[in-house]
C-alpha cells in the first residue's frame, strides 16, 4: 500500500502514522522528521529549513521534493505512508508524476479533519524535553513534577513552533496551502475523510477500517 495521510499540524498525524507502519508493515516517511534531523546535524539543508520552519511557513516546494523524491520511490516498493507531504498542488503533482514514471501510484490518502481551536489547544499546551524528547501536556499529560521530565529530570519547554504565534501562523499556512491538495486528491484518487477531533484510539478504529478493505488479508488481524 502506498498511503498520504493529510491534516493540519497536531492533527495527530504521526501517532496514526506508527500504528499503520507497526499494523501493515509499511515504511513511515515524515517530511518533518527528516527536516528536524538534518537541523540537528547542521547540514546545508538543515540550515535552509531552519527559518522557515521556525516561522510557522512552508520549506520551498524544489527543497522538500528533491528530499523526499528518492527516499519515495526506494520505498515505493514495500509500500510507505507520507506524513506532512505532500503540503502543496504542485508537490502532490510532482509525487504523481515522479511514481507514474516508475508505474506506481497513490493507492489512498487519508484526510484528518480536526478543528482549530482543539490544534491550539493541543499544540501551545504541549511541552518538549530537550534532552530526552519525552512530550508532555500542561493539561492532559503532567510531568510530576511541574515543569521537569519525567524521564531524565530535565527542564520541560515549549518548542518555538508549538508557542501561539506560531502555531496560529502554521494553521493559516494549512488552509491556505495545505487544504487546496485535499481537493486535489477528492478528484485523483481513493479518497477518506476522518474525523480527528476524538482520542487517538477512537481515530485509529476509523482508518483501519478503510485500510483493512484495502490490506493483503494476512495483515489484517495484527492487535495493535
Ligand atoms: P511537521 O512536523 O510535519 O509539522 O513539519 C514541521 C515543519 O517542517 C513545517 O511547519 C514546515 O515548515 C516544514 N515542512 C514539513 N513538511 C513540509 C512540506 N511537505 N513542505 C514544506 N514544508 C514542510
Amino acid at each position: 500500500m502506498r498511503i498520504v495521510l493529510l491534516g493540519a499540524p497536531g492533527a495527530g498525524k504521526g501517532t496514526q502514522c506508527k500504528r499503520i507502519v507497526s499494523k501493515y508493515g509499511l515504511l513511515h516517511l515524515s517530511s518533518g522528521d527528516i527536516l528536524r534531523q538534518e537541523r540537528s546535524a547542521g547540514t546545508e539543508l538543515g540550515k535552509k529549513a531552519q527559518g522557515y520552519m521556525d516561522s510557522g511557513a512552508l520549506v520551498p516546494d524544489e527543497i522538500i521534493v528533491e528530499m523526499m523524491a528518492g527516499a519515495i520511490i526506494k520505498a515505493s516498493e514495500s509500500g510507505f505512508v507520507l506524513d506532512g507531504f505532500p503540503r502543496t498542488v504542485d508537490q502532490a503533482a510532482q509525487l504523481d508524476k515522479s511514481l507514474k514514471s516508475s508505474g506506481k501510484k497513490i493507492d489512498a490518502v487519508l484526510s484528518l479533519q480536526i478543528d482549530d481551536k482543539v490544534v491550539a489547544q493541543r499544540m501551545t499546551g504541549r511541552r518538549s524535553c530537550p534532552k530526552c524528547g519525552a512530550v508532555y501536556h500542561i493539561e492532559n499529560l503532567k510531568p510530576k513534577v511541574n515543569g521537569i521530565c519525567d524521564g531524565c529530570g530535565s527542564k520541560l519547554i515549549q518548542r518555538p513552533d508549538d508557542t501561539p504565534e506560531v502555531v496560529a501562523n502554521r494553521l493559516r499556512t494549512y488552509h491556505q496551502q495545505t487544504k487546496p491538495v485535499v481537493d486535489y486528491y477528492k478528484k485523483n484518487g481513493t479518497f477518506y475523510d476522518i474525523d480527528a477531533n476524538s482520542d487517538a484510539s477512537d481515530v485509529t478504529a476509523l482508518v483501519i477500517g478503510h485500510l483493512d478493505k484495502m490490506a493483503p488479508v494476512g495483515s489484517r488481524c495484527r492487535i495493535l
